[in-house]
């Protein structure tokens, strides 16, 4: 509140300092003057630049404020076509912090396509980019980088510049923009917006990518236990205002010590990974697929009643007894147990309580032999010891 009454302060003093000026019979006796040494061009020009800048930071704070990577996206978009128009913008961006997978998103004509580019890495580029950070012209950067097998999946497309993102953690990811549609080359101007616009793109995309990592699990990039947590809590709140039920599924590796004594914890983090993966496509984009710990796994399923989470975890089930991974010698098939709850209005509504069910649900999985799915029903007595486990 406090700058706000001082930015009116200030303007009332230029507004005043302006009717003085103008005013004034010196500045009249001097017009010829002032305008012979070029104050009023020097006036013009700085109050040209003042907007230049009080539109940039309007610019910039609208693609800062938004809340998904796909919102800063269609932001950036559309205040740079406003200045001109690209034949192409991309966005390439690493998911997750610590693998090179690459997620694509590109525009023409302001919508998203799917354009000529497959690329599994951009590790090639985080070297130069350590050392020059600041937006390139794309041949500029091939010649510099010296790497054609980086820069050859590019070609096609031919962007005109590339500018990286990049934050405590190296590169995150790299945006292109193409040549300009019908007109020449990008002008100094249009340059040098393009740089200071995309210096708030990549700070709103990095932002983002580091709330999202601060979700997920690193091993897996799943969600991790405390995201799940926090949405089973809001999951239980929301049924209490509706008819609808919600599930949870927890899952446990079967026999996992001894693969991993017999294997190697390495294979075992493999297997984990693989098995994060099948999850992670066995379920829609609303559940919350995570890892809960260790070789647990937890998925919750908003909206959904037992029989369908029944035949989601038996679906799990079943891939990840089916999956394959690779590894220098072969390793054995795993298979997993898994417990069913479904929770609505009026049954346990409380966090621990639907997940210590679930967890009773899957004991009684590994009792009755592993590799099988349970649904809690009230009858069952909490955790008992099972075969393979220490009374
Ligand atoms: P069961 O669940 O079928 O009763 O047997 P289990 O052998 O899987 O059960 P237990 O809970 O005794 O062992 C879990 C094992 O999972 C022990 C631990 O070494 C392994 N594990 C937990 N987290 C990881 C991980 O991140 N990587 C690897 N490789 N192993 C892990
Ligand atoms: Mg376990
Ligand atoms: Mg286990």
């Amino acid at each position: 509140m406090k700058d706000m009454e001082e930015l009116k302060e200030l303007n009332r003093d230029k507004e005043e300092f302006e009717r003085k000026f103008l005013a004034s019979p010196r500045v009249a006796e001097n017009y010829a003057f002032l305008q012979e040494i070029g104050v009023f061009q020097v006036i013009e020009s700085l109050s040209r630049e003042i907007n230049s800048y009080k539109s940039l930071l309007s610019r910039g704070l609208d693609i800062l404020n938004r809340t998904s990577i796909d919102e800063i996206m269609d932001a950036t978009v559309y205040q740079i076509s406003d200045h001109f128009l690209p034949s192409f913008i991309a966005f390439l961006w690493k998911p997750i912090q610590n693998r090179a997978d690459i997620t694509i998103k590109s525009y023409k004509n302001y919508k998203p396509v799917d354009i000529d580019l497959h690329i599994d890495s951009i590790a090639a580029f985080e070297p130069f980019f350590l050392q020059f950070s600041r937006p390139i012209n794309f041949d500029l950067l091939a010649f510099e980088l010296d790497n054609e097998d980086a820069i050859k999946p590019f070609q096609k497309v031919h962007p005109e510049i590339v500018i990286p993102i990049l934050g405590p953690f190296g590169l995150y990811g790299i945006i292109l923009v193409g040549r300009k549609i019908l007109e020449n080359d990008y002008s100094p101007e249009e340059l040098i917006f393009l740089q200071q616009l995309m210096s708030f793109v990549s700070q709103a995309i990095k932002n983002h990518l580091h709330y999202e990592h601060s979700l997920r699990d690193v091993k897996t990039g799943l969600y991790n236990h405390g995201f799940f947590m926090t949405r089973l809590n809001e999951e239980v709140a929301r049924i209490k205002r509706t008819n609808h039920p919600s599930s949870i599924i927890v899952m446990d590796v079967d026999k996992f010590k001894h693969f991993n004594d017999t294997y190697g914890h390495l294979a075992g983090d493999v297997v984990l990974e693989k098995l994060a993966l099948v999850i992670k496509q066995g379920v829609r984009n609303d559940d919350i697929p995570s890892r809960f710990g260790g070789e647990e796994f937890t998925v919750l399923l908003p909206h959904t009643d037992t029989h369908t989470a029944w035949s989601v975890a038996e679906r799990l089930r079943e891939s990840a007894a089916a999956m394959h991974v690779p590894w220098d010698t072969p390793l054995p098939r795993v298979t997993i147990s898994l417990g069913i709850y479904t929770f609505e209005q009026g049954s346990a509504t409380d966090s621990t309580e639907i997940i210590r069910r679930a967890d009773t649900a899957l004991y009684l999985s590994k009792r009755r032999g592993r590799n099988r799915s349970t649904i809690w029903e009230p009858g069952f007595a909490s955790k008992k010891p099972y075969e393979g486990e220490p009374a």
